[in-house]
């Protein structure tokens, strides 16, 4: 097991909320929000229906199910216990299929190299020691041809502000401690990690949210919190 590219304090903080994650009102909340809008990102740039899909650090499975609906065969990945197991249940009451499986993405990588026709890994990356290897993870997992998303938070004093003292302190969306500010990956950065795992960047898509409307829209705004899809060298 690859325990290195965890760290148990982050498995351990969303261990603690788990049985909270499909409740919307949660502190899951945006997560539920932005799954309808990256779903559809999704789906049009890698029609679902029929791939064979991993979701990297899929938590309660809220995309998971979701890729599952749209008719695509779904593998979810974390290192969490609790959220895993929410999302088996969540799973058998829904009678939406999706293997879950508690393995570290590098693990799952050298077991099923070149297996999937998609790999999304969302609202992961800046939860882990070394992103860069859960990139090459991601690719390695991916066929030749095959397409690979992530998102994560831009690390810039905008998203400070945003992501941080707005979302945590003052809208109070997301427990304090949710996220590291230091963890940020802007998207020059992860452009550089998906390059050197053989990824070719298709788009970049910006994803906000408005306080006042208290709403989430995709756009070309990456200054907090983006999305990358990308292909794999065929
Ligand atoms: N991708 C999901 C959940 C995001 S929350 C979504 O966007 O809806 C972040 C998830 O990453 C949590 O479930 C956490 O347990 C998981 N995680 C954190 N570090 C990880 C690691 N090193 N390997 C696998 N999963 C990890």
């Amino acid at each position: 097991m690859n325990a290195t590219n965890a760290d148990p304090q982050e498995i351990q903080k969303f261990s603690e909320l788990a049985h909270r994650w499909w409740d919307p009102g949660s502190e899951f909340r945006p997560l539920h929000e932005i799954n309808p809008l990256r779903l559809e990102w999704i789906n049009a740039r890698a029609p679902l229906a029929g791939k064979k899909v991993v979701d990297i650090g899929c938590g309660g499975g809220i995309l998971a199910e979701s890729m599952a609906v749209k008719g695509a065969v779904v593998t979810g990945i974390d290192l969490s216990d609790k959220a895993l197991k929410v999302a088996d249940l969540h799973s058998m009451e829904s009678g939406v299929q999706v293997r879950y499986e508690k393995i570290a993405a590098e693990d799952l990588a050298a077991r099923e190299p070149g297996q999937y026709d998609v790999v999304t890994c969302m609202e992961m990356l800046e939860h882990v020691p070394d992103p860069a290897s859960i990139v090459r993870a991601a690719a390695t997992l991916a066929k030749p041809g095959g397409k690979v998303f992530f998102s994560t938070l831009n690390r810039n004093p905008k998203a400070y502000l945003l992501a941080i003292v707005g979302a945590e302190y003052l809208l109070r969306m997301l427990p304090k401690g949710t996220h590291d500010y230091a963890k940020f990956i802007t998207p020059a950065e992860l452009a550089h990690y998906t390059r050197e795992a053989g990824l070719e960047i298709d788009a970049f898509k910006g994803m906000s949210y408005n306080p006042l409307t208290r709403i989430y829209s995709l756009n070309q705004d990456t200054d907090v919190n983006y999305l990358v899809a990308c292909t794999k060298a065929a």
